[in-house]
């Protein structure tokens, strides 16, 4: 596991979104990072499965957390800026956005793979980080330090066989965040950085590999080291990296 020791409290302040925090690793997050003092804000595909994250983050007494559904697969970029407009007028800026948010697709060879499938991964994968990344980043510039997290995955970093659509995404995920910390580091005080998570017991992980026994995974909450480093204040500086969880 990356090996940072958080200290108690270094998110006190920090008002932080979390793409797909609904279930797996956003949800781990989104909690992890309540619990070391962030105001969260809860993005998911509909507040139904938002509810709960919401509850047990109040339920544990930590700062109050915000929900902000919206389809990825479906939201046009106004629907992005309605929602930059609501985070500004109700909590003035944001100090971390991670995009975690994905879907796998299918397993197929390039020759026979659906392009509509294909289409939506990409809409959902690449073009929701984009139109979030866009829409928040005026809301994170101001003097105090902020961290964008992308999610990439290890197909992004190396293709393999029938990962399609997703490895695609996640090479692409890695090129935008490579792109965005180049023109803005020396610009703002914004920090841009991707996370490969590894191998986590998930449900994605469970439709990606079915034959695999899930237990020979860590849960999402046993990878949050990296999750935490990269929004807290001791990462400051780091930028551009490709950066492993596990
Ligand atoms: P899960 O499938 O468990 O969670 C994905 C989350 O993304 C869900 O909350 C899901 O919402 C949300 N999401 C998917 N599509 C949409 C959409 N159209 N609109 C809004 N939200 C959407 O996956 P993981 O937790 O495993 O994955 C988290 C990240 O980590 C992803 O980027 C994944 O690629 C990456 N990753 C995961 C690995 C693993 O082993 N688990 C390994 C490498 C990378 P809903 O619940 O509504 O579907």
């Amino acid at each position: 596991m990356f090996d940072y020791n958080a200290p108690e409290n270094c998110l006190k302040g920090k008002n932080i979104l979390v793409t797909g925090a609904a279930a797996g690793i956003g949800r781990a997050a989104a909690l992890t990072y309540a619990k070391y003092g962030a105001t969260v804000l809860l993005h998911g595909r509909k507040e139904k499965t938002l509810n709960p994250v919401y509850d047990e983050i109040v339920k544990l007494g930590y700062e109050e957390p915000a929900i902000c559904p919206l389809d990825l697969e479906f939201a046009q970029p106004e629907q992005y800026e309605e929602l930059a407009a609501l985070v500004e007028q109700e909590f003035g800026t944001l100090d971390g956005l991670l995009n975690n948010a994905s879907m796998l697709g299918v397993r197929s060879p390039i020759q026979s793979y659906d392009p509509s499938v294909w289409m939506k991964v990409m809409q959902v994968n690449v073009n929701a980080t984009f139109m979030m990344t866009q829409a928040m980043l005026p809301l994170m510039q101001h003097e105090r330090p902020a961290s964008i997290i992308m999610t990439s995955s290890s197909v992004g970093r190396k293709g393999r066989a029938h990962w399609g659509a997703y490895a695609v995404s996640k090479f692409a995920t890695e090129g935008m965040m490579e792109t965005l910390s180049d023109e803005i580091s020396d610009i703002v005080n914004i920090r841009v950085n991707t996370i490969n998570p590894g191998a986590t017991k998930t449900q994605m992980r469970a439709w990606a590999y079915p034959g695999e026994n899930p237990n020979s995974n860590p849960n999402p909450e046993d990878i949050m080291n990296l999750y935490l480093y990269l929004m807290s204040d001791d990462s400051i500086g780091t930028t551009g990296q490709k950066l492993n969880a596990q």
